[in-house]
């Protein structure tokens, strides 16, 4: 839902700080609700519309404030128990308080806003969200941070407990890079995950690996990466650190061997910058083959500790389904595939078709598109590195074949106007655009119209308690008689 700033009124007197007590309207941008208070905007996290609740403004900007919520004095019916007790506090997820069949419905109302009111498609209907096939534990890869400064929960606080707060392996207070919650529970992968965690935990805070300093860039121990297959029984523990130690890498390989001989790689990345990202300069792999598997629609995939995977595996498949469905394909078609990543959608439609072409920027990903086209023995599926922008010339389609299908999923951001341009020249009897921004595939759709009919739409959730929404557009040519 794109924020509204019509009403608005002048700044009220607020300051950063000020505690007060407002009710919310509506859920707004970015998994946040809004309030008014005297016309003017404030945006505050972790609440549903009708709560009222007590607030502290946190930032004060020209058009809007932004508060957290401090109390609620009268809960809004619509609100449910969210299970995690980091909720509130956690960045993981933004919706655990509203059930599941609200979330889905603010998604597709959100892709509503981006086709009917923002870009004009005013007699699109949008069907319901399809729901993940998971609505907990769905995640297979989690991401921790080590920190030297833990930060606490209101609950954790008001327990009393004493509590060591030099050091934390969790995730982050959103908004705050270097705010780090000691997670113990989480619901977002399989609870197999959440047993590795606190083991790997117990056993560097024994072993007295330093966390990595944020501001200082001392310390050791920098993130935790788990990677759990849906469908294989392998699993990846990724640890990143500042510098190589291969002596503490040998005793936390003897260790996790004894206790966790469901591990399947240990890795070992390293990352000596000081910037505060889970990606390393180099890895090795310490024990194990140094990849693992997954698979997606009974193909097989190799995922490199640094490769990218779609993180909600059933979500995917059905996400994937979608859009074999609204391509409409048929034995003899060519199929272009864009901003293909490590080739997914391009294996799993390749069984359907004559021939598929994959685009990717990054070359690691095609090598890996590569790969698992060999591994599932597709023969069918050539992949391209190159930037999309210039690559997609008349010589080069010329060489590869005009497509009859048009498959693109491209970053947040969407299309480059000029890529756009490209495919409104190709013109594919039948486009799908897979999208995780409705906002930016309306916008780029809007610039097709006149070609192209808008068949399908299908908003899909592969990211329950979080606010984004993945959607699925089928086009096709408009024919001119
Ligand atoms: N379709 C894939 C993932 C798509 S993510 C899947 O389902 O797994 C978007 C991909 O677009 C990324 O892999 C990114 O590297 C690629 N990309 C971004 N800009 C690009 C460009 N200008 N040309 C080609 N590929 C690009």
């Amino acid at each position: 839902m794109q924020t509204c700033v019509e009403n608005l009124k002048s700044v009220p007197e607020l300051r950063r700080g000020d505690e007060l007590e407002v009710v919310i309207e509506k859920f707004a941008d970015r998994g946040k609700s809004l309030a008014r208070l005297d016309g003017f905007i404030v945006f505050v996290p972790y609440t549903a519309p009708g709560d009222r609740v007590r607030i502290r403004i946190q930032r004060v900007k020209k058009q809007y404030a932004e508060a957290i919520p401090l109390e609620i004095l009268e809960p809004s019916p619509l609100r449910t128990q969210p299970r995690c007790r980091y909720f509130g506090t956690c960045g993981g997820c933004k919706w655990q308080h509203v059930p599941y069949d609200v979330q889905l419905s603010i998604k597709r109302d959100t892709v509503e806003q981006a086709f009917v009111h923002q870009a004009g498609f005013s007699k699109l209907t949008i069907p319901p969200t399809l729901p993940s096939p998971d609505v907990y534990h769905y995640r297979n890869k989690m991401e921790f941070t080590f920190s030297h400064r833990r930060w606490l929960a209101p609950w954790e606080i008001a327990e009393g407990k004493p509590l060591d707060r030099s050091f934390a392996l969790g995730l982050h207070v959103p908004g705050f890079f270097d705010r780090v919650l000691d997670i113990h529970e989480c619901y977002l992968p399989p609870p197999k995950t959440v047993h590795l965690l606190n083991n790997i935990r117990s056993f560097v805070k024994k072993q007295g690996w330093e966390p990595w300093h944020i501001r200082h860039h001392t310390g050791y121990a920098r993130h935790l990466i788990i990677r759990t297959p849906v469908y294989t029984s392998e699993i990846m523990v990724n640890i990143v650190t500042a510098r190589e130690d291969p002596q503490r890498m040998e005793h936390l390989a003897a260790f996790l061997q004894t206790h966790h001989p469901e591990i399947t790689t240990l890795v070992n990345t390293i990352n000596r910058s000081p910037g505060q990202t889970a990606f390393g300069e180099s890895f090795s792999v310490i024990y194990g083959p140094g990849v693992i598997h997954e698979r997606l629609h009974g193909l097989t995939f190799e995922i490199a500790p640094n490769a990218f995977f779609q993180p909600n595996t059933r979500g995917a498949e059905q996400l994937y389904e979608v859009a074999r469905t609204f391509a409409h394909l048929q034995p003899s078609d060519r199929v272009y595939d864009l901003y293909c990543g490590a080739g997914t959608i391009s294996l799993y439609l390749a069984r359907y078709v004559a021939e598929v072409i994959g685009v990717e920027l990054v070359e690691e990903a095609v090598a890996n598109a590569r790969r698992n086209a060999a591994l599932n023995g597709i023969t069918n599926a050539t992949f391209v590195a190159g930037d999309l922008l210039h690559l997609f010339t008349p010589d080069w389609i010329a060489q590869h074949g005009k497509p009859d299908v048009l498959i693109v999923d491209p970053p947040r951001g969407g299309m480059h106007k000029k890529v756009v341009q490209q495919i409104a020249r190709l013109r594919p009897e039948r486009m799908v655009y897979v999208s995780c921004n409705p906002m930016t595939q309306a916008r780029d759709i809007a610039m097709l119209r006149d070609i192209y009919t808008i068949e399908a739409i299908q908003p899909v959730d592969m990211f329950p308690h979080t606010h984004h929404v993945e959607n699925v557009v089928g086009l096709r040519l408009k024919h001119t008689p």
